[in-house]
């Protein structure tokens, strides 16, 4: 058995059908001075190609084409063609090995910055670069057609164009060597529902074409070769999973209301207004987040007033009646974008970043809040949500600029909706500890507990070193949580959480004793936390708060709150496995 990271989940049987890119060899040779300007129109047909398939794989798939429209876009950068041409003319490379020299450039660039999010654009560096060498040398992708319907499709990486190509196959489950949970293929494979193991090391050499082999996406487990007595136990695990989930889709739908009447908003966190569809699809009753970062990423310029009001509109028209929170960009510390140029940070999370950022540098904070204030009045729903904020000054300075904006937008006689709420995202130790106070200059909160644990517990969110001391349960959260929402309560006003820690149906008791009125979570998450929010007492949730209140440890607290769970609802476990990775 080999063990990766589950990062889509369901139990899959089927045969193995191995892609292996990387043994793909491409020319590398010098060529004669005379032939460079044959060998740079190659590479140019071979890049009109590569456009034109990705376009075709795009209208077979529009709900993915914000990524494809990425790859194009990559395709276009001046840094790739230009680069490559440079290796042709100057350095007389053949063109494929001009442009892997180009694409290795780009990867090493990316590679000096080193964090998470980028490795990410590194792999799609390389999807753009390969997609490229096989219009050129015309092999590749018929071996990702050719899996049959049965397969488990083992890689060492695959792109999301390769991904979609491979759902109009059916193929039962993906399993690759690199990647993680957030990793694209990860996210387009539980979009697609297809089980998908990733991270899973040396699994190209370890297992042969044509193998038996079962993927449990949910554990992150790749059995090869498995015996009688493994594939009978697998079977019994996907059968309790098959009646879990049943269950859980006949509650798709229904408000999310305990045994003892307390209601609770379930609502979705998206990056991509692409996204809405699926998570109403799970039962989310509205966007709980967007956020709107997403929108400068992979672009050279900044998005202007216009594409803003688009996206924000896109989500608002795709929700109908349902209501939506949209926050101003979070660019900095993990979330960079090519057109805002930061200046080098030795801590970038603790430095430049939202509405910082956004009060250092007011013409794009102005633009976006136009964007999002037009889209917003001309339907009459939505609100705005500002993150980061740490100060009263700071809340009140954004305030201001968005008091300009809307006099600004009346007086050039576009209609601006008084009816705007705008809150407040609570995910510094500082925005607890004046929750009183902000709450006076803010129609509502979110509380944003991946930065709240970041900055309370001083662990980097993205640092597997620290990863075992991110702990939500740890009693100086659970404390400043509190604090929170007793100010909003304090306040009258609603609040909400947005942090992971929503979609993890074993905290979800927690978070109903602490009195959140609303949770906001990844849309596939919805089903399992309403499953457990409909079967805990509301009574017995802040029972058990108060216990875990008194507790010193961590580790205490997450006993109480293991058995509790337990005793109360012991599928939740169960669904825990899934949760994970959600
Ligand atoms: C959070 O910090 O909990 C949050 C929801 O915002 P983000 O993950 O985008 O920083
Ligand atoms: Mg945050």
């Amino acid at each position: 058995m080999l063990e990766g990271i589950g990062a889509s989940p369901g139990v899959a049987f089927g045969h193995v059908h191995l892609i292996d890119r990387r043994r793909a060899t491409h020319p590398k040779f010098h060529i004669p001075e005379q032939q460079a300007a044959l060998e740079v129109q190659r590479l140019l047909a071979a890049v009109t190609e590569a456009r034109l398939s990705l376009i075709a794989l795009k209208e077979r798939a529009p709900d993915h084409s914000a990524i494809l429209d990425a790859h194009l876009l990559m395709m276009e950068d001046p840094m790739l063609l230009d680069g490559a041409r440079r290796y042709i003319t100057d350095e007389k490379r053949c063109a494929e090995w001009a442009l892997r020299s180009a694409v290795h450039d780009i990867r090493g660039r990316f590679d000096a910055l080193g964090d998470a999010y980028f490795r990410e654009r590194r792999s799609d560096v390389d999807f753009v670069g390969d997609r490229i060498l096989s219009a050129m040398t015309n092999t590749d992708s018929g071996r990702i057609e050719a899996a049959p319907k049965d397969a488990v499709v083992v890689a060492h990486d695959l792109s999301p164009a390769d991904t979609i190509a491979l759902s109009k196959r059916k193929v039962r489950a993906i399993v690759t060597e690199v990647g993680g949970a957030t990793s694209h293929t990860a996210i387009l494979a539980r979009a697609l529902d297809i089980p998908a193991v990733l991270g899973c090391a040396h699994v190209t050499e370890r297992a042969g074409a044509g193998d038996l082999v079962i993927v449990d996406g949910s554990a992150g487990e790749v059995v090869l070769e498995p015996d009688e007595a493994l594939i009978a136990r697998y079977h019994g695990v996907a059968d309790e999973r098959a009646l879990l989930f049943a269950a859980l889709q006949r509650e798709v739908g229904q408000p999310c209301v305990t045994p003892d009447g307390r209601r609770v908003g379930l609502l979705a966190n998206i990056e991509i207004p692409e996204e809405i569809p699926a998570a109403l699809a799970s039962g989310a009753e509205g966007v709980g987040l967007y956020r709107s970062e997403f929108l400068y990423v992979n672009r050279a310029e900044l998005p202007n007033e216009q594409a803003h009001a688009e996206a924000c509109g896109a989500i608002l028209d795709a929700l109908g009646d349902k209501p939506a929170t949209l926050r101003t960009f979070d660019i900095g510390s993990d979330k960079m974008a090519k057109a805002v140029k930061l200046p080098r940070e030795h801590n970038p999370a603790l430095g430049l970043r939202a509405c910082r950022l956004g009060l250092a540098r007011p013409p794009m904070l102005r633009t976006q809040l136009r964007g999002m204030v037009r889209a917003i009045s001309a339907r009459q729903r939505g609100s705005i949500l500002l993150p980061m904020i740490g100060s009263v000054e700071e809340l009140v300075a954004v305030r201001e600029i968005l008091d300009q904006e809307m006099h600004q937008l009346t007086a050039e006689g576009v209609p601006v909706w008084r009816g705007l709420k705008v809150g407040v995202m609570i995910e510094l130790p500082a925005a607890v500890w004046i929750a009183d106070e902000l709450a006076r200059y803010c129609d509502f909160f979110s509380v944003g507990t991946n930065d709240l644990i970041q900055y309370s517990l001083g662990i980097d969110r993205g640092n597997e070193q620290v990863a075992h001391l991110y702990q939500p349960l740890h009693p100086g959260v659970l404390r400043a949580l509190e604090h929170a929402v007793g100010a909003a309560k304090r306040r009258g006003i609603p609040v909400s959480l947005c942090g992971e820690c929503a979609s993890d149906p074993a905290l979800a008791p927690v978070l109903l004793g602490l009195g959140f009125d609303a949770l906001s979570m990844p849309g596939q998450a919805v089903p399992r936390v309403r499953y457990v929010l409909s079967r805990f007492r509301f009574d017995d949730a802040k029972a058990l708060l108060a216990e875990c209140l008194r507790q010193e440890r961590a580790r205490d607290v997450e006993a109480l709150v293991t058995d509790a769970v337990q005793r109360a609802i012991p599928q939740a476990i169960a669904l825990l496995r899934d949760a994970a990775h959600g």
